[in-house]
């Protein structure tokens, strides 16, 4: 069976070692006799594989003893609505930092639960970079950012240094693609279904002493302190997506780890933007200091050539080039799982495009 380069931006490819696993381990997974797809959530075996999934993160992303893991449903987009509901608490007020389209939709979310206020925008250059802010309202409960925006392709170079107002991070599309230090942010939280898993799964990361009352209004099912405290399993959680991140885990963990996927990272992203910074043809769009290592956006400047382009692409193997409605033009999501020689074809084939088109 011949598998494609696909670029999608999610869900999107999966180690090919990962895929094998769990195929081997459909009908019967570790001598169970069932599949985990059918096992109940309060069985000894799939807690063991619940614990170990937790156990293989924390020692990749190093998280400290002070930060609950959690794994919930409803995808980051739900993250918009618990965040506030969780963490507008004391003044009912927060600074969002808005660089995209995702960051847009939280802030616009969080006016439903209070006070919203967006310190910065690049909405002025169609998010082609991400504002640098070092000021912040004293009286805020949380800064919001989204560290990776996967629809511009563009990524924080810097920390914001927020000092005892907690940072919170939608991580979704740049989780594990490279070492982050998790002390910087008291939340993070990301959907699975960009570099992690098959969609299903939200994981929060958050330091324990943000875990208190939510807003009385607050749904159980979006309760930090509800899901803390049942160790992830309120209700039933996403099992079988759990057990393929557990796997992702370990796939990353016997590859060396973060340090080692961000060089494979940046070596392959810069294949990406080496070719681009170089062509007559095509051009990256976002500014080269905010360069996104997971999701690589140009355009030719022509929409029936970025068209032509799509077509021909797709026609040769290389799958879901389309850049985002509202971006237009072309996106390369390049996650973990996209080897090295995925890319290395990609800019073979449009060498030869240019070539032909040029
Ligand atoms: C994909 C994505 C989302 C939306 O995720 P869902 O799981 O579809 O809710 C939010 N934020 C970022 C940065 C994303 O990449």
């Amino acid at each position: 069976m011949d598998r494609i380069y696909n670029f999608s931006a999610g869900p999107s490819m999966l180690p090919v070692s990962v895929l094998e696993r769990a195929a081997s381990e459909m009908l019967n997974y570790n001598g169970s006799g069932m599949s985990v797809m059918e096992m109940s959530h309060r069985s000894a075996v799939y807690q063991q594989i619940i614990d170990q999934a937790e156990a293989d993160l924390r020692k990749l992303m190093n998280i400290p003893d002070n930060y609950k893991v959690l794994f919930l449903q409803g995808g980051a987009t739900t993250q918009f609505s618990a965040v506030p509901l969780n963490l507008m608490t004391k003044n009912g007020k927060a600074d969002y930092i808005v660089s995209g389209q995702f960051s847009g939709k939280a802030a616009k979310e969080a006016e439903r639960f209070g006070e919203v206020r967006v310190l910065a925008s690049s909405k002025d250059k169609n998010f082609t970079y991400v504002p640098y802010v070092t000021e912040f309202n004293k009286d805020s409960d949380y800064v919001h950012i989204c560290y990776n925006n996967t629809i511009f392709g563009t990524v924080y170079p810097y920390v914001p240094q927020t000092g005892d107002i907690p940072l919170v991070a939608d991580m979704s599309s740049g989780i594990l693609s490279k070492p982050i230090n998790v002390s910087d942010y008291a939340l993070i939280y990301a959907g699975a279904q960009k570099n992690m898993a098959p969609a299903g799964m939200t994981l929060v990361i958050i330091r324990e002493d943000l875990i208190g009352d939510a807003m009385a209004c607050c749904p159980d099912m979006l309760r930090y302190k509800v899901h803390a405290e049942n160790g992830s399993m309120y209700n039933t959680p996403p099992c079988y997506t759990i057990y393929v991140a557990g796997l992702v885990y370990q796939w990353l963990l016997e590859l060396g780890g973060l340090e080692v996927m961000q060089k494979i990272n940046e070596k392959k992203a810069g294949i990406l933007y080496d070719y681009l910074d170089n062509s007559k043809l095509f051009k990256p769009t976002a500014e080269k200091e905010c360069r996104s290592l997971m999701n690589v956006c140009f355009v030719t400047g022509n929409p029936d050539m970025d068209k032509k382009f799509i077509s021909e692409a797709s026609a040769a193997g290389f799958s879901n080039l389309k850049g985002h409605r509202v971006a237009g033009g072309m996106r390369a999501s390049i996650y973990n799982a996209m080897p090295t020689e995925g890319v290395e074809a990609l800019v073979a084939f449009m060498e030869k495009f240019e070539k032909a088109n040029g």
